[in-house]
């Protein structure tokens, strides 16, 4: 811009001297004499006010002169618009051709690539998947194919894999150090997984079906079976149906079932008193046992008897607090009103109840579900005796007598009004219901909740039956040298030893998730991604199915996984000893070589 300035600047000068030299008549500039001297007729000759006469021939040379003159000044003009012209080219051009060069690089050539079978010129440094874009290649993807292997939605699975000189590279890789791809069919991506398991009571609960829905007995029973379906998430084929079923075994495993004639007296809405406690002394007088619902409200005042309760061998059960329809109160005043009674219940001494028997009898499927997860087990009963409506001694008899066969749970109340005429025909119904053959028990124990599947358990499943026990002596478990505190339960099946799976699995560090809908529990780490069904010997490992020698089980609501499994799928390695006590240490530190086999 400067120079043009320049140009114009010396341009207008020469056009001033020229004005100058035209009105310089009587003063000359002094700076131009030579241009004077050389030009003086042309002087004389272009003065405006000239009054010389000039010849024809002299006026045609000052012409052709004038002429000459103006010719030069505009092929200047000409030549400079020319320049000018070029310089803003060139300016625009640098403008659009600035970005292009900062983002190719000037240091980076075009190259040549075979990409399958095309073959595409491009920048060498451009990814690879620009390269495909640019050979309008589109490498054969997988298919979405359901639980079966059916092609559910053709090329929606995983994308091809590029190969380079048969190694798999990225799509990311730049062109140039992949001159000459090949593609490799992208995997089959399989429809999610939907499992569905319902529990299913213990085969000695399975007996008692009347006024005992066998699902109440299975949110509790340490030991359930479970009903197993797998479907697929979109196409809803079936791909698996498994069941299991587990028996409790009195007196150790190996041990025949025993024929007992148990029987389970339930006392509700006290403590109440004196009326309680001379119920207490009737079942002492018998050595027999019951369970007492107790009002969380009715506690306070007296908590004594309810450690006289516990300390004779019954078992004291959660009946609320304020005896409100749980279905008028929901899900949360339900709860609210079962950890009031609970607290109570344990402040006077007593343990955390198992049982939970909703007033009135009332539940809907909400209450149930949130008093199960809260870890309950709702009792109902199979006989009422309509006591507190006093309908006389021999009646209440007369029903308790009719109720009586085994499993039976008869429902009295030693609370909430006068209990003369219960108290009177307790007297007579229990001698005789002993003498008819019956154990009078807690319930917990006529569920076989407490010792009684403690001892000895068998699990069938669809492959095979396993004898579970409780170890016989404390097995100490530590990982990486630091023992665990709390590895509870823990059982032993067919000799080796299952931890419960939420425990060991977060102290392994795994990256792990319990499916309580399908009963599964999912372990992903190096070694892969694992699926362990509780109660089948079946474990996906990645996409294969493995039959393992102990099947992980679903014990006391909690999974249990073999050790050597666990440590598998963690990626951990596991040392067994026996100095002393037994002990299982899982190593994080040494990750163990993957070619060791699954199967122990
Ligand atoms: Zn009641």
């Amino acid at each position: 811009m400067r120079s043009e300035a320049g140009i114009d600047g010396r341009l207008r000068g020469r056009i001033l001297s020229a004005a100058g030299t035209r009105s310089s008549h009587n003063h000359e500039p002094a700076g131009t004499p030579q241009t004077m001297a050389n030009h003086s007729p042309t002087a004389t000759v272009t003065d405006p006010r000239g009054s010389v006469p000039q010849s024809p021939a002299e006026v045609r040379a000052l012409q052709q002169a004038r002429e000459e003159r103006e010719r030069r000044v505009t092929a200047r003009r000409r030549r400079r618009l020319r320049q000018m012209r070029l310089r803003r080219l060139l300016v625009l051009a640098l403008i659009v051709t600035f970005p292009l060069l900062l983002t190719e690089g000037l240091g980076h050539r075009p190259v040549k690539a075979t990409v399958g079978d095309r073959t595409v010129w491009t920048w060498g440094h451009r990814s690879l998947a620009s390269a495909v874009g640019k050979a309008g290649l589109e490498p054969p993807r997988g298919d979405r194919v359901d639980v079966r292997g059916r092609v559910l939605e053709g090329g929606g699975g995983e994308a091809a894999l590029p190969l380079v000189g048969g190694r798999v590279v990225s799509y990311a890789t730049p062109v140039r150090e992949c001159r000459r791809v090949s593609f490799e069919r992208g995997e089959d991506v399989r429809e999610p997984l939907e499992a569905e398991a319902t529990l299913i009571a213990s085969a000695t609960g399975e007996e008692w079906r009347d006024g005992w829905k066998p699902e109440y007995l299975a949110g509790r029973a340490a030991v359930a079976g479970i009903e197993r379906t797998e479907r697929g998430a979109i196409s809803g084929a079936i791909c698996l149906q498994e069941r299991s079923t587990a028996e409790p075994i009195e007196g150790g495993a190996g041990a025949a079932l025993p024929q007992r004639r148990c029987l389970a007296l339930t006392f509700d809405d006290g403590p109440n008193g004196e009326t309680t406690r001379e119920i207490l002394s009737i079942l002492d007088e018998h050595g027999a046992r019951a369970t007492f619902f107790l009002l969380g409200d009715c506690v306070p005042g007296q908590p004594d008897i309810v450690r006289e309760e516990i300390a004779a061998g019954h078992e004291v059960a959660n009946h609320s607090w304020g005896h409100k329809q749980m279905t008028r109160l929901g899900p949360q005043g339900a709860l609210a009103s079962i950890a009031r009674a609970e607290r109570l219940i344990q402040d006077a001494g007593a343990p955390r109840c198992r049982w939970f028997r909703p007033p009135y009898g009332a539940t809907n499927a909400a209450v149930r579900r949130a008093v199960l997860e809260a870890g309950y087990s709702i009792a109902l009963w199979s006989c009422d005796t309509n006591d507190w409506q006093l309908p006389g001694a021999d009646t209440i008899y007369r029903r308790i007598m009719a109720g009586a066969r085994p499993g039976a749970n008869i429902l009295m109340h030693d609370g909430g009004g006068r209990r003369e005429q219960t108290i009177a025909a307790l007297r007579r119904a229990v001698p005789d219901l002993i003498a008819q053959g019956y154990e009078l028990v807690t319930l917990s124990e006529m569920t076989a909740l407490t010792a009684g599947d403690d001892a000895g358990m068998i699990l069938r499943t669809e492959t095979g039956m396993w004898r579970a026990h409780l170890p016989e002596e404390p097995i100490a478990v530590s990982v990486d040298g630091v023992e665990l505190t709390g590895v509870a339960p823990v059982l032993v099946v067919d000799g080796k030893v299952l931890l419960p799976a939420p425990l060991l699995l977060t102290a392994l560090r795994a990256d792990w998730n319990w499916d309580a809908e399908g009963q599964t529990v999912t372990v992903n780490s190096l070694r892969g991604a694992f699926r362990f069904r509780l109660n089948s010997a079946l474990v996906s490992w990645d996409d294969r199915e493995v039959v393992v020698d102990v099947p992980p089980m679903l014990y006391r609501d909690t999974p249990l996984i073999p050790a050597w499994a666990l440590a598998w799928a963690a990626g951990a390695v596991l040392v067994e000893r026996h100095v002393g006590v037994a002990s299982l240490n899982f190593n994080l530190g040494a990750a163990a070589p993957l070619v060791q086999p699954l199967q122990d």
